[in-house]
C-alpha cells in the first residue's frame, strides 16, 4: 500500500478520551450511564449505599474490635 494512504487511512485510528458528565446530584465528572462513584446515585435515585460500603473499608483498613 502506498504510504500516503496508509497514514491517511490511520489518520482516523487515534483514541478519543472519554468524555464525563455530570452526577446529578453531586455534581462530580462522571462518565455517563454510570452509576456516580461518589455519591451512588443514579437517574436522582440512590442505588449504591457509599457510606456503608465506606464504613465496612475503614473496618478492613483498621479494625476496631481487635481482640487480645
Ligand atoms: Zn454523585
Amino acid at each position: 500500500m502506498a504510504k500516503g494512504k496508509q497514514l491517511r487511512r490511520r489518520s482516523h485510528l487515534a483514541l478519543k478520551a472519554n468524555s464525563l458528565s455530570k452526577c446529578g446530584h453531586c455534581g462530580k465528572p462522571i462518565p455517563g450511564h454510570q452509576v456516580c462513584k461518589f455519591c451512588g446515585f443514579y437517574k436522582g435515585k440512590e442505588v449504591l449505599n457509599i457510606i456503608a460500603k465506606q464504613l465496612a473499608k475503614r473496618e478492613k483498613a483498621a479494625p476496631q474490635s481487635a481482640r487480645r
